[in-house]
C-alpha cells in the first residue's frame, strides 16, 4: 500500500492495549504492531524502565493475573556500583549487565517488553507515547494504554547548565559512558606516547580531571590512579611522571555525606597517592582545552586537561518534567509521591527510584498530626518520654527523618530540640509543644530527602510489587491491615526504607564502609566486605561468575589496556 505510506494510520490491538502509529512505512508490515490478545482481561500494568527500581518490582511480582508491559531503551539491567570499575576494564562491562528478557523469562507471567523510550505520558487518557529506540525502517512510534503506570525512568546527569559541559565532558552514568572513558583514557596514553610532542603538550594530553566529589567522582578517581600506577605504567614507562589526576569539588570536602572519619581518611590517603583534590572550587565553564573554575576567595583559574570526567549528580529527564508540569509539579526536582509511591495529583500512576521523591509537605503535615495524638491530655505540654516515642514513630514511619538523625541517640534528640532542659534524662521536664514543633521543624529544614540509591530504588520495587501481588486480595478484603494517612486511610503499610550502609571504594584495595549503628570500617577487610556484598549483590549467577572470574583476572593479568 505504497500510497499510505506518509499517513499517519492509527492501529488499536484491543486486547493487548497498545495502539500503535508508523509514520513512514507500509502498513501490514510487523513494525510496532502487537498481536491482539483475545480475551485478555488482566489489567495492564506498564513498567517504565529497567534499571533498579524496575527490575525489582519485576522480580518481585509473583501475581499472574496482570497483563506486564516494559518499555525502556535498555533491553537489559545494569549493576551500576561497578560501572567506575568498568571505566579501567577492572570489570568488563557485559560481566554487568543481565537482558530483561533473561529476568523476566524465569517468571512464568504475561511480561512483554519493546526497546523504545516513553516520550509523553498521557496521565488523563492513562496511555504512554513510546518510540523505538532502534533505527530499523524509522523510528515507530507507538501508544500503550494502562491501567497501572510504574514510572522507573532513573534520572540524567545534572550539568547545571554550565556552558560546555555537555559538549567537553565526559558522563559515568550509562554502561556506554564507561566504555567511552575506558576508549578515552587509552586514547589519552596513546595519544601523548605520539613523536613530536613537548613535554608540556603530553602534561596535558595526561591532565585527568574529575568534578565531583561524591561517591561515583572519588571512585573512579581511585579506579584510575590504580589502573595509572599498576598497570598503564608497565606499558607506557617514558610518560608515566607525566600523568595527574585532580578532583574538584565545590563543597568543603569530598564524600560529604560520609562520617566524617571517612572523608578525613579519603583525603588523606588521595593526597599520599598524589591525587590533587580541590575543594570549594566550583566549575564555571569548560571549553574543549581548559576548564574554568571559582575557587572560594573568587578567583577564577584555568585548567588544562585531556579528560574531563562530570559526576556532580542527578536532574530531571525531560520526559519527567513534561509530565511534572502537566499534573502541577512543575517546580520539583523529580515526581512527588506519597508514601505509598503514589504520584500526587494522580490515581494509578507510581514513581519510584531516582525520578521520585516522598512528598516533604505531606510529611510535615503527618508529623504535627502525630504530636498532637500525643499531646492526649491536650495541654499542649509532652513529657521528655513522650517525646522520645513521637520521635520514634516519626522515625519509623519517615526513614528520611531516621536517616537525618541516624547518629543521634533519642535523648540527645530530645536534647537537641530543647537544649536549654539539660536535665531530659531524668524523665521530669515538660516540653511545651509548639517548641517542640518548631525546634522539629528546623530538624526538617536540614533534613534530606531518601538518598538516590540502587539501595533506596530496589527496595521501592520490592515493595510496590509486594503490594500489587496482594492488591486484588486487598480489595476484597478491605479490612486488612489499614494504616493512617493523611485524607482517609490505605490498605498498604506505607514504605519504610531499610538502610543497610554505603561503600567509597578508594583504590589501592582499601574500602571506606559506613554500616549501620554508625559503625565505620576502613581499609583492606572492608574492601574484602565489599568484594562480598557486590559478588553476593549480583543480579544473577551468570553476571555473579563473571564478576567474579574478572576480579580474578585482573589479579592475575592486569587489567586490559587495548583501545577497542
Ligand atoms: P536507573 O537504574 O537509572 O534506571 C532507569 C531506567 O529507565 C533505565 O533502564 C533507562 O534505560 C530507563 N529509561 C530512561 N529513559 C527512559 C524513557 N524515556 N522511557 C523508558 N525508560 C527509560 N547506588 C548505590 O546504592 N550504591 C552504589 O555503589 C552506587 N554506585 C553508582 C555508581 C554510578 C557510576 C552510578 C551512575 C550510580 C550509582 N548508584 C549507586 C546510584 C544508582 O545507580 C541509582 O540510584 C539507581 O540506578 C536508580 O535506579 P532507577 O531504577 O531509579 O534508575
Amino acid at each position: 500500500y505504497p500510497h499510505l505510506s506518509k499517513l499517519v494510520v492509527l492501529f488499536t490491538v484491543s486486547g493487548g492495549g497498545l495502539l500503535a502509529y508508523a509514520d513512514a512505512s507500509p502498513i501490514g508490515g510487523p513494525q510496532g504492531i502487537v498481536p491482539a490478545e483475545a480475551g485478555n482481561k488482566k489489567k495492564r500494568v506498564v513498567v517504565l524502565g529497567t534499571g533498579w527500581a524496575g527490575t525489582s518490582f519485576l522480580k518481585n511480582l509473583e501475581n499472574p493475573d496482570y497483563n506486564v508491559q516494559v518499555v525502556s531503551p535498555r533491553n537489559y539491567f545494569a549493576f551500576t556500583p561497578l560501572l567506575p570499575s568498568v571505566t579501567c576494564g577492572t570489570v568488563e562491562a557485559r560481566s554487568i549487565v543481565e537482558p530483561i528478557r533473561n529476568i523476566v523469562r524465569k517468571k512464568n507471567m504475561d511480561i512483554r517488553y519493546w526497546e523504545a523510550e516513553c516520550f509523553k505520558i498521557d496521565a488523563q487518557n492513562k496511555k504512554i507515547y513510546c518510540r523505538s529506540t532502534n533505527n530499523l525502517n524509522g523510528k515507530k512510534e507507538f501508544i500503550v494504554e494502562y491501567d497501572y503506570l510504574i514510572v522507573a525512568m532513573g534520572a540524567r546527569s545534572n550539568t547545571f547548565n554550565i556552558p560546555g559541559v555537555e559538549e567537553n565532558c565526559k558522563f559515568l552514568k550509562e554502561v556506554e559512558d564507561a566504555q567511552e572513558i575506558r576508549r578515552g583514557v587509552i586514547d589519552c596514553f596513546e595519544k601523548a606516547s605520539l613523536p613530536n610532542l613537548s613535554d608540556e603538550e603530553r602534561k596535558k594530553i595526561l591532565h585527568f580531571v574529575v568534578v565531583g566529589g561524591g561517591p561515583t567522582g572519588v571512585e573512579f578517581a581511585a579506579e584510575l590512579h590504580d589502573f595509572v600506577n599498576e598497570d598503564i605504567v608497565k606499558l607506557y614507562p617514558r610518560v608515566q611522571e607525566l600523568v595527574k589526576i585532580t578532583l574538584l569539588e565545590a563543597a568543603d570536602h569530598i564524600l560529604g555525606m560520609f562520617d566524617k572519619r571517612i572523608t578525613e581518611f579519603a583525603e588523606r590517603k588521595f593526597k599520599r597517592d598524589g591525587i590533587d583534590v580541590r575543594t570549594g572550587s566550583m566549575v564555571v565553564k569548560v571549553s574543549d582545552k581548559e576548564i574554568a573554575t571559582k575557587e572560594r576567595s573568587g578567583e577564577v583559574s584555568s585548567i588544562p586537561y585531556g579528560m574531563a570526567v562530570w559526576s556532580t549528580g542527578i536532574g530531571t529527564r525531560p520526559v519527567i518534567r513534561d509530565f511534572m508540569q502537566q499534573i502541577g509539579q512543575a517546580k520539583r526536582r523529580a515526581l512527588a509521591t506519597d508514601e505509598w509511591l503514589r504520584v500526587e495529583g494522580t490515581d494509578s500512576i507510581y514513581a519510584l527510584g531516582d525520578c521520585a521523591t516522598i512528598n516533604q509537605r505531606k510529611v510535615m503535615e503527618d508529623i504535627s498530626a502525630i504530636f498532637s495524638k500525643a499531646d492526649k491530655d491536650n495541654s499542649g505540654t509532652l513529657t521528655a518520654k513522650e517525646a522520645r516515642e513521637v520521635i520514634s514513630d516519626i522515625c519509623e514511619r519517615y526513614p528520611q527523618v531516621e536517616l537525618y538523625l541516624k547518629n543521634k541517640k533519642l535523648s540527645d534528640i530530645v536534647d537537641l530540640l530543647k537544649e536549654s532542659k539539660k536535665d531530659v534524662e531524668k524523665e521530669s521536664i515538660e516540653l511545651n509543644i509548639e517548641e517542640f514543633k518548631s525546634a522539629l521543624s528546623e530538624v526538617d529544614s536540614q533534613m534530606k530527602n531518601l538518598p538516590a540509591t540502587a539501595q533506596v530504588a530496589a527496595q521501592q520495587g520490592a515493595y510496590l510489587a509486594d503490594c500489587f501481588n496482594r492488591m486484588e486480595e486487598c480489595e476484597k478484603n478491605p479490612e486488612g491491615p489499614l494504616r493512617f494517612r493523611g485524607t482517609g486511610r490505605h490498605r498498604f503499610r506505607p514504605f519504610r526504607y531499610k538502610h543497610f550502609g554505603q561503600f567509597a571504594p578508594l583504590g589501592g584495595e582499601q574500602t571506606a564502609a559506613q554500616l549501620p549503628w554508625d559503625w565505620v570500617s576502613i581499609g583492606h577487610s572492608s574492601q574484602w566486605l565489599w568484594y562480598s556484598v557486590y559478588a553476593s549483590k549480583q543480579v544473577s549467577w551468570r553476571t555473579r561468575t563473571l564478576v567474579i572470574s574478572d576480579w580474578t583476572r585482573r589479579f592475575i593479568f592486569g587489567r586490559d589496556s587495548s583501545r577497542i
